[in-house]
């Protein structure tokens, strides 16, 4: 910006100074002499012609010679002076240039503003580095066909979706010969699933299989400040790949330009409208044979424009979801190929440790763990690594600066414990990882229970237990410290409780009173994340039976997990010592407490 500046400053200097220099060259070649030698030559009769030009006299004198002279003022007998001495009189006309330079004169300050403006405006939307002129052309990345190296052997854990668009390598590697056969071919395809999950990796992956062009552009690159920038932007995109087809377009968070038409959201977005408009355009308007295949990705399909998805645009739907225990552990397999890992590296456990992690948080744990191993100067990256990574992950950073008293220390030692020991003596409960009682994030300590597998649903036994378990934690602190000094530490024990009890009883039809029915109106998202919930249409004696199924839920478990843990209370205080003594106890330690045995030191030394 600076810069033009400088340079619109300069030409504006120049074009200043030519103006008046041409003012100054009419003057040069002649010299200036005073009104009195004018008049004295006029009464010599030495002059032939003047041109007066307002206040300015031309002389031509007899003997040729020329000069020029200013009126000093308005000297109206100058006129009758001159006839009388017989000198030829012109006036001069106007400068017809003169008239176009003032025009422009007065013009150029704003001419100069609207340049400027348009230049800003354009730097605003292009960034740096972009043409000046791109105003309407694709911000699509084009990746030439030996430029991508992703194959579908960089895709792991998402077989089904990798199987439908198997066929699209196919087409794309010899389009002429399917068209022959008469092969159909979607022309679009809606990739459906959680951020991070590959979308982007397996539309690559599948131009990279076919060695074919890949643009890459996303829903709200498309989305401007201006009517029409969009539309325009679609044409050139559209326009572009053809002359590369085959090849493959990507079209990621198609949602931003895709949303229903006319909802009156955001007050009739025309500029997303005539997007949107255009996408469909351009899509019926080429062939099926062309060798465009149109790849788009969301995870809000609800929120599309039907129009979107009629047959002979994203008629093809693929669904990536989030991977299972087997996925994730694939996905580990083809990143940590990028790193060195020790022989000890075992996916599946970290693959039991992360459920809901999806592909790209599979990628950025390897990288952590990498970079633990890197801070520690380790060769290899180990699986102590990893652990402390997914813990950083999960759960924050370890804030071991936090100072901590003794006596916090050790209530929160009895809490975890309780939280433990209630896990291993109720039946069907997921086991426990590991427990520690260094602070992360928000949490004084955690608890890691590792399920064996993902688990899809749940019964009720595992859901009783589950609760028995998260009120372990508060009761130890109840029996140890007695009912007046129970800390805060548990609201969030509490919380998760009571909405897991809730939902027993009125999502998932567990209470013996109230059946199996739906007592809770499922919230319904509207748009842009507001909800509302319905009010629910039952009667207020029901409310009451449902609040009393609730509390007896969780008197049960609270009972039971009371009895655990008085029974065991012998444990509780040596899990508590064990706790304070070394932070962090994993699953093979608790076993030996369990067992009423002592930890030494030694038991230690062995898992390092
Ligand atoms: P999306 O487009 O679904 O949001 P991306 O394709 O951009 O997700 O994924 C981001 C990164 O996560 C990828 O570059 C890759 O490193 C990693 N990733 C995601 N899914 C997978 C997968 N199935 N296999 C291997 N890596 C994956
Ligand atoms: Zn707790």
């Amino acid at each position: 910006m600076v810069k033009n500046l400088i340079i619109w400053s300069i030409i504006f200097i120049a074009l200043t100074s030519f103006f008046q220099n041409i003012t100054f060259n009419y003057n040069k070649n002649h010299y200036q002499v005073n009104y009195s030698t004018f008049l004295s030559d006029v009464n010599k009769n030495k002059i032939s012609q003047v041109i007066i030009n307002e206040n300015e006299i031309y002389v031509i004198k007899k003997d040729n010679s020329k000069y020029f002279t200013f009126l000093p003022i308005n000297d109206p007998k100058l006129l009758t002076t001159l006839m009388n001495k017989h000198v030829q009189i012109s006036g001069k006309k106007p400068e017809e240039v003169s008239l176009l330079f003032s025009i422009f004169i007065s013009w150029f300050p704003t001419i100069l503003l609207a340049l400027m403006w348009i230049i800003f405006i354009k730097k605003m939307q292009l960034g740096s580095g972009k043409g000046a002129m791109s105003f309407g052309k694709s911000k699509a990345r084009i990746f030439k066909k030996n430029e991508i190296k992703t194959t579908f052997i960089d895709v792991a854990g998402c077989d089904e979706a990798k199987d439908e668009v198997k066929e699209l390598v196919e087409y794309l590697k010899e389009p002429k010969r399917f068209k022959k056969l008469g092969g159909k071919i979607p022309k679009g395809i809606l990739m459906i699933g959680p951020p991070g999950t590959g979308k982007t990796l397996l539309a690559k992956a599948i131009a990279g299989e076919a060695k074919v062009p890949f643009f890459s552009i996303s829903g709200s690159d498309f989305v401007e400040m201006f009517v029409g920038v969009g539309a325009s932007r679609v044409r050139d995109m559209f326009e572009n790949s053809r002359a590369l087809s085959p090849c493959i377009i990507f079209i990621d968070e198609i949602d931003a330009v895709g949303r229903k038409r006319g909802t009156g959201l955001g007050g009739g977005h025309d500029e997303r409208e005539q997007t949107l408009n255009q996408i469909l355009v351009e899509m019926d308007g080429f062939d099926k044979n062309e060798g465009v295949i149109l790849i788009a990705a969301t995870n809000r399909p609800d929120v599309l424009d039907p129009a979107l998805l009629r047959p002979g645009r994203f008629d093809r739907q693929v669904f990536v979801s989030l991977p299972d225990i087997q996925g994730r552990a694939q996905i580990l397999s083809v990143h940590v190929k990028k790193i060195l890992i020790s022989k000890d590296f075992d996916p599946m456990i970290i693959a039991r440790g992360t459920p809901g992690f999806s592909g790209a948080d599979l990628s950025n744990l390897v990288n952590e763990a990498a970079l633990f191993a890197a801070r520690n100067n380790n060769t290899f990256v180990s699986m102590l690594d990893f652990e402390k990574a997914k813990d950083k992950i999960m759960m924050g950073s370890e804030r071991k600066s936090m100072i901590i008293s003794k006596k916090q220390k050790e209530s929160t030692a009895y809490h975890e414990a309780g939280h433990v020991i209630v896990g291993r003596l109720v039946p069907n409960h997921d086991p426990v990882h590991k427990v520690t009682i260094i602070p992360r994030g928000q949490a004084l300590g955690v608890t890691f229970f590792l399920p064996e597998e993902d688990c899809l649903s749940i019964t009720k036994e595992k859901l009783d237990s589950q609760i028995s378990v998260l009120y372990g934690g508060r009761l130890a602190e109840e029996i140890i410290y007695g009912k007046e000094n129970i800390s805060t530490g548990a609201s969030n024990d509490i919380k998760i409780a009571t909405n897991l009890a809730r939902n027993m009883v009125t999502k998932w039809g567990f209470s013996k009173k109230l059946g199996p029915l739906l007592y809770i109106e499922e919230e319904e998202e509207i748009f842009l994340g507001k909800s509302v919930s319905r009010t629910p249409n039952f009667s207020n004696n029901t409310s009451k039976i449902i609040d009393k199924e609730i509390k007896s839920i969780i008197d049960n478990n609270y009972i039971r997990a009371k009895n655990i843990l008085e029974k065991n209370i012998d444990i509780l205080h040596s899990m508590k010592d064990a706790l304070v003594k070394y932070e962090t106890i994993n699953c093979k330690q608790i076993e030996i407490l369990m067992k009423r045995k002592k930890l030494t030191n030694k038991d230690f030394e062995k898992n390092k």
